[in-house]
């Protein structure tokens, strides 16, 4: 198991970049720790892939370095990194059986047989198919053969890490579920290094100890799943995180309080001068919908999601979720929004603003 430095790391696919936009990865620089579960979640086409292929050693950054804990591996190939990786797609031997394809990384490593049956036992029973050890992979469901691919791809316990690439994509959604808690079982197990990149915001919070948000080449936030809900680290994590994601108004910040459209709002804490583009953002956990007082919400959707109910609105002209407990009786036309001041966080130009601690401790 190892640590992963990311140094000074970007990449271009073209030969000659001139500007940032050049860069499929701008300039990261990043430790990894040893032993943790790191999911990398964004959106298609934000260098997910680019990264960990960097990592694996499929592909050499055109900029920086990579280090396995303190060896620079930047231009070692993949069979130098001692690393497993388990893709999108199954990657099994057909004419194999289960056991063979599941044994076959530990025999390659002329491991004692005594200790490769109890290992190739243990991977069987978590991926549950214990049953089927000696059926051969061939004519096995796509389904079946990408949890042999897992479980090949977890066999060995003195790999540096373990790279995972959409791993679930062509698992049936009820097995998903399974897979991924018994993935994250194994982690508190074993206590590999893993890396699991994936574009589902459910896969990478239920998966990981860190989850790495990407956007457009960007490293955006590195942080627990609790961090990225509380404390967004930028607009767009606020939108990806949540379901809904967090809602944002524009607002003039002035102290402890935002201003919109001449409505004072309370901060739960005290901001310096902000410059450019100034936000509030919010869940729609934090709102509470009334018939009183606060900002006017007009009501467009309700949506009864069985434990509570999602109110669609609009506030100040913007769409506005918000989530109301299920008995709340909700009101055809408008309503009124109040926040919770201690959740309510601030943006500038779409980064977090912390804010001015000594003033809000006075
Ligand atoms: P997805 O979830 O769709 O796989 P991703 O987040 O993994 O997306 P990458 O595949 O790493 O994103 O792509 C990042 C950027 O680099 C994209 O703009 C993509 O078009 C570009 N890119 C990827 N591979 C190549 C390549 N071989 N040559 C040129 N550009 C590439």
């Amino acid at each position: 198991m190892a640590k992963i430095t990311l140094s000074k790391l970007a990449h271009s696919y073209g030969a000659n970049p001139q500007n940032e936009a050049d860069f499929a990865l701008k300039e990261m620089d990043h430790v990894w720790e040893d032993r943790q579960a790191y999911a990398l979640l964004g959106p298609s086409g934000c260098g997910k892939t680019t990264l960990l292929n960097i990592i694996s050693g499929l592909l050499a950054p055109s900029h920086g370095q990579v280090l396995f804990d303190d060896k620079d591996v930047t231009h070692a190939p993949t069979t130098a990194r001692n690393i497993a990786q388990v893709f999108q797609f199954p990657v099994v031997y057909d004419t194999m059986s289960v056991r063979d394809n599941l044994a076959f990384p530990l025999r390659n490593r002329g491991m004692d047989a005594a200790y490769i049956q109890s290992r190739v036992a243990r991977i069987a029973e978590l991926i549950g198919m214990e049953d089927v050890l000696a059926q051969k992979a061939q004519g096995l469901s796509a389904d079946a053969k990408q949890k042999i691919s897992l479980g090949r791809g977890l066999v060995r316990e003195d790999v540096n890490a373990i790279l995972f690439d959409e791993p679930l994509t062509v698992i049936d959604p009820a097995m998903k579920w399974a897979l991924r808690t018994q993935l994250k079982s194994l982690h508190g197990e074993f206590g590999h290094t893993m890396i699991y990149v994936t574009h589902d915001q459910t896969e990478a919070l239920t998966f990981a100890d860190k989850v790495v948000v990407m956007l457009e080449g960007r490293v955006v936030q590195i942080g627990t799943p609790e961090a990225l809900f509380e404390a967004p680290g930028h607009t767009f994590v606020g939108h990806f995180i949540g379901s809904p994601g967090m809602n944002f108004l524009d607002a003039t910040i002035e102290g402890q309080q935002a201003i919109i459209d001449g409505q004072m709002i309370a901060l739960g804490a005290h901001y310096g001068a902000l410059s450019g583009r100034t936000q509030i953002g919010i869940r729609p956990e934090f709102i509470r919908l009334n018939k009183k007082e606060g900002l006017p919400a007009i009501i467009s959707r309700v949506e009864d999601v069985g434990r509570h109910k999602i109110v669609r609105a609009q506030v100040f002209g913007h769409a506005f979720n918000c989530i109301a407990p299920e008995g709340m009786e909700i009101s055809a036309d408008v309503m009124y929004v109040t926040f919770d001041p201690a959740r309510i966080s601030v943006f500038a130009d779409d980064w977090r603003v912390e804010p001015n601690v000594k003033k809000a401790a006075a």
